[in-house]
């Protein structure tokens, strides 16, 4: 594992090659151990000035090539990714924190992105659109966008630089990825299996650094045509607001997420649901459920069973412990977040019942560790009820009407994921049609999957990615009309 490590320290993949960073070094911890496993370069100025001329000489190419190149280039990759799982995965863990069993199942959709988008690219086809008048014909053509910036967070490090990845490159674009700071290691193993599977120079670039230099340099940058964006509301914002010229985004940004449980649901299966979206990945994850809503005559039986089935997840060193429900966190940020919305929570009356403090023992000692926690008896004003935690904390309160319920769920600025448990047909019917988000996942909490779309609503974000349509995102469409004269 060092082996990689060392290998990719400090180095930026730049037209097809591994090149020595020229800018200053951050350093890379293992958050489970607070130990340097390496260091980065800050891309400085003229890297990425150098970086973008090559992608933009390379999406031309590798746009006119035939779908079916980018097709078997992206099958190749997905072929590699999936032989060096187990590596790609431990690199993972190092960075991130999540248990290796965990890392490498993301690994693995990565993978199955790289397939997906190798098929869907095929079938990728324009309109021929009939005139009022006779002797014209309306072709509509899709075509890629050209150097696409894709700038992603530090909680799902191969799957967020893999989509924008997969979908760019198959649609013909140059895809330059700026990932977090924080888990730089897996974007540039990932750029090495591109390379390895055949994908062409300036096709795929990686530039390390930070957010406001880096980052900020790629959206300013006036030939970087699209800018795909995951990370938070706030940095969000920023990018939309700093882009000093027009250009596509598609942002992918925080959440608030509820989980109503009513009255008719399997209660059961609601505990078990609501366990796994509030603490995998240690509650960092966009779609994490941060508030809980449970019908009153079922609120102290949810809570009893709740709380035993988060007591009972265990945490560990993801990498000595590969099979843990939870790892550490990733970075102290959400850590203290964390804390501090429990503190507000309980300093405004909220009960706790589960979790509240760090693991005790000499393993959790040097890294950055909690415990799965529940609040109950929440009231709207408290911040694990408004703001995003990400981290292992949820609130939970109890609800009399569902009128009141999908009221709660829907007062908040964020519109990305809601859940709901419920056997009750009417129910569901409503929950699916009243509840103001991009994604609602009803007996179960798992609400995307690869091939049907994912987004948010309000300050969620804009644009989408999986599906058929996360592909057209890389796409800008053009209509021309041509007059043949054939039976004016
Ligand atoms: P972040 O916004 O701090 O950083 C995300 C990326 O943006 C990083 O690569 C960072 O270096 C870069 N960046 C920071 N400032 C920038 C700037 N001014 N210009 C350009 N780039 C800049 O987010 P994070 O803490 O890494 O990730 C956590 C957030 O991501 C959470 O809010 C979470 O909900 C969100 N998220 C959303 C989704 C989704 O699909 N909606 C998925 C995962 C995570």
């Amino acid at each position: 594992m060092q082996e990689v490590l060392t290998r990719l320290s400090g180095k930026l993949f730049v037209d097809g090659c591994f090149v020595e960073g020229q800018g200053e070094r951050l350093q890379v911890r293992n958050p489970a151990r607070a130990t340097v496993i390496g260091e980065i370069a800050v891309a400085g100025t003229e890297e990425i000035a150098s970086a973008v001329a090559c992608a933009q000489r390379a999406w031309r190419t590798w746009a006119k090539e035939p779908a079916r190149v980018r097709a078997e280039a992206l099958h190749a990759l997905g072929q590699l990714i999936r032989e060096d799982a187990s590596s790609m995965a431990q690199v993972m863990t190092l960075e991130q924190g999540k248990p290796f069993n965990e890392a490498r199942g993301e690994i693995l959709k990565l993978a199955e992105a790289c397939h997906f988008y190798a098929e869907e690219g095929l079938r990728v086809h324009g309109e021929v659109i009939p005139n009022d008048q006779p002797g014209y014909q309306s072709v509509v053509m899709r075509e890629a966008i050209g150097v696409v910036a894709a700038i992603t967070p530090w909680n799902y490090p191969a799957e967020l630089v893999g989509w924008k990845l997969c979908a760019g490159v198959a649609a013909g674009c140059a895809v330059i990825i700026k990932p977090s700071e924080f888990t730089p290691f897996t974007a540039l193993y990932i750029a090495e299996k591109t390379l390895q599977a055949g994908i062409p120079a300036g096709v795929v670039t990686v530039l390390t650094g930070d957010g406001p230099s880096v980052g900020r340099a790629l959206v300013e940058h006036p030939a970087v045509a699209k800018i795909a964006f995951t990370g938070s509301s706030q940095t969000g914002l920023r990018i939309q607001q700093s882009c000093p010229s027009v250009k596509r985004l598609s942002l992918e940004l925080g959440g608030n997420c509820p989980m109503l449980v009513t009255r008719h649901a399997d209660l059961a299966q609601a505990v078990q649901g609501a366990v796994r979206r509030s603490f995998r990945n240690m509650g960092q994850i966009c779609i994490a459920i941060n508030r809980i809503y449970v019908e009153r005559p079922i609120y102290a039986d949810f809570l009893t069973r709740f709380a035993s089935a988060a007591r009972a997840l265990v945490i560990g060193d993801g990498l000595l412990h590969p099979a843990a429900d939870v790892g550490a966190m990733a970075q102290p940020a959400p850590l203290q977040k964390t804390r501090a919305h429990l503190e507000d929570a309980l300093a405004q009356g909220a009960r706790l019942v589960a979790g509240g403090a760090a693991p005790a023992g000499k393993e959790y000692a040097q890294g950055l560790f909690f415990q799965p926690t529940i609040v109950a008896d929440c009231t709207p004003a408290m911040l694990v009820m408004r703001e995003e935690t990400f981290g292992p904390l949820v609130g939970v309160a109890a609800f009399d009407t569902l009128d009141e319920a999908i009221a709660l769920a829907n007062d908040t600025p964020y519109g990305l994921a809601a859940y709901a448990y419920t056997q009750n047909l009417q129910e569901i019917h409503r929950c699916a049609a009243e509840l103001d988000v991009g994604n609602v996942a009803l007996n179960h909490v798992d609400a995307g999957i690869m091939n049907a779309p994912y987004g948010g609503r309000k300050q969620s974000g804009v644009g989408v990615e999986h599906g058929r349509e996360g592909l057209l995102e890389y796409f800008q469409f053009k209509h021309v009309r041509l007059h043949h004269g054939v039976g004016a």
